[in-house]
Order: C-alpha cells, then structure tokens, then sequence
C-alpha cells in the first residue's frame, strides 16, 4: 500500500489517493496509444500506473533514490517505461533520453507536481514571455496549488487575474479541469489543490519585442492597487501611455489587472522599442 512509504517533506511528497482525482487527470490527458508522456515525480507509481495501459510510452523522472529503487522493483520491466533518477530542473531530456529511442521526443506531460518548485517546472515546460521554448507540449495535464491554478486560469477583473494569467495565457491556452481537495493527498498538503490542462500555443498576434513586452507586464503589475499609468511611469511618460490607452480603447485609469493578454500585448506592440 502506498501509505507504507513514508513521505519526505524535503521533496514535497504527497501521495494522492483519490480515485476520482486519478480519473480526472487521466481523463483531462486525453491520451492515445500514440502518446509519448513524460510524468514529474511519479513517487510510488498510482498515475503512472494508469498511464501506461493507455499511452504508447512513459517516461518518469523522480528525484528521490530510494523511491526510484522501489518504482523499479514494481514497474521497472513493463516495456513502455522508463524512469529517469533526477532532478527535472536540472534533467535536460534531449540528451538523456537520446540513447533509448523507444522512448523518442515526448508530446504529452501529465504530472501530480512538487509544489515546492511549481513555477520553476512551468517554466521549463513553456518557457518564458520572452523565450517561449521552441519546441513544446501539444498538452500538459498538471495537479498544483489551487491558488496557483486559480491564477493561471484567471481572466481580467477578477481577483486571481495577476502577471502570472499574463505569462502563461500569453503561452498557453488554459483550463482549469476540477478542483482536488487537501484530504484527497496522504499526508494532506496545507493547501487546496486543482488539475490544470494546457495547450501550449503562442497567443496570437504575438509580441513584436518578447522582451519588453515581459518587462512592461512585471512592472504593470508591480503593485496591483496602481493605476497602470503610474506603474509604468518610470518607463512610459503618463499622458503618452494614457493616450496609447486610449488609441486600444482601453480606460486611461486602468490597473493592470484590467487589461486581457490580448490588451497587454496590443499594448506592448504600439510602444516603440523603449
Ligand atoms: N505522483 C505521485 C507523487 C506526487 S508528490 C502521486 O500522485 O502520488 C511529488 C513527487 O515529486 C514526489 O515523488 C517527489 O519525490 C518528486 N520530486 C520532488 N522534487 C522533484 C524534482 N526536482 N525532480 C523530480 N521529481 C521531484
């Protein structure tokens, strides 16, 4: 049983034990039999198992040893698995996964992720703003933070909506699947939790400076009670950022939190390169 495996703080380990959670993101991953899927952190194996009847292959990356030794034991022989000892922030995939072609560039990443280093994985997931990754996911299925997703999937106006919506609806098109409670773990985080699927694609149009447009969306939302006009005066006199504003059709008054990514990007594509 699961509960026999003793969760290590250090690593953020909490087992799910939700069968309707299990059911959910497998569902949420759509998966065929042509699916090459990359799990983070697959501690005793519960999503990995249900994942490999359904996908043409797993590849699992889990950091602690001493699970990785008992994950062999259980599901080291089934074909279709391998299991990569490491850390994923630091794994780069490419070179490591080059000597087994059986396991060849992965589509699909499903993932009951550390909470510690969530937006650390997302990132190397899409990339940034400025540097989206080239070459991404057609799908990513992930159980994190409730808070986290709430702002992930947020639309302007409302209280989650943050710079973090900003960065990842500008890479990606978001769903938030379901919500997972704290019970639905052993032993329960401290937070709620919830499933996220994204589809990582470029918003379009896109920025024409990446780069500043990153930089105007940190600075925007520096502090969420301003008016954007303020925010950004350091790098956009007020009245011309009024008067950009108002060329978008967009209130002069506006916090950050008013604009959608469509809006932020229009935004920064009328700003010549600062
Ligand atoms: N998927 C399992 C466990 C989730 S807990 C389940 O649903 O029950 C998070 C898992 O991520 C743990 O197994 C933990 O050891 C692993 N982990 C933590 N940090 C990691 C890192 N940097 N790279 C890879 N795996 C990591």
């Amino acid at each position: 049983m699961n509960m026999t495996i003793q969760p290590r703080k250090r690593f953020a380990q909490h087992w799910l034990r939700s069968e309707k959670a299990l059911n959910k993101i497998v569902q949420a991953a759509e998966l065929s039999d042509s699916d090459r899927v990359l799990e983070i952190g697959p501690g005793t194996g519960i999503l990995t198992h249900r994942l490999l009847p359904l996908a043409e292959s797993v590849v699992a990356v889990e950091i602690d040893r001493d699970l990785c030794q008992k994950l062999v034991k259980k599901i080291g022989g089934v074909e279709n698995f391998l299991l990569l000892q490491g850390d994923i922030l630091e794994l780069d995939l490419e070179t490591t996964l080059a000597p087994f072609p059986k396991f060849p560039n992965q589509n699909k990443v499903v993932a009951n992720i550390p909470y510690n280093i969530t937006g650390q994985i997302i990132e190397k997931l899409l990339g940034t703003i400025a540097l989206p990754l080239a070459h991404s996911y057609d799908l990513i299925v992930l159980l994190l933070q409730k808070e986290v997703a709430d702002r992930i999937c947020a639309q302007p106006d409302s209280k989650a909506y943050s710079s973090l919506s900003v960065k990842i609806q500008y890479l990606a098109n978001c769903e938030f699947i379901c919500d997972v409670p704290a019970k639905a773990f052993y032993p329960p985080p401290k937070v709620d939790s919830a499933v996220v699927r994204l589809r990582p694609q470029l918003i379009e149009p896109h920025a024409n400076n990446p780069k500043q447009m990153e930089m105007l969306v940190k600075l925007g939302f520096a502090n969420k009670r301003k008016m954007l006009r303020n925010n950004l005066k350091a790098v956009i006199e007020r009245d011309r950022l009024s008067q950009l504003l108002e060329n978008l059709k967009v209130n002069p008054q506006s916090r950050a939190e008013d604009l959608s990514v469509q809006e932020w990007v229009a935004l920064a594509n009328s700003l010549e390169d600062l």
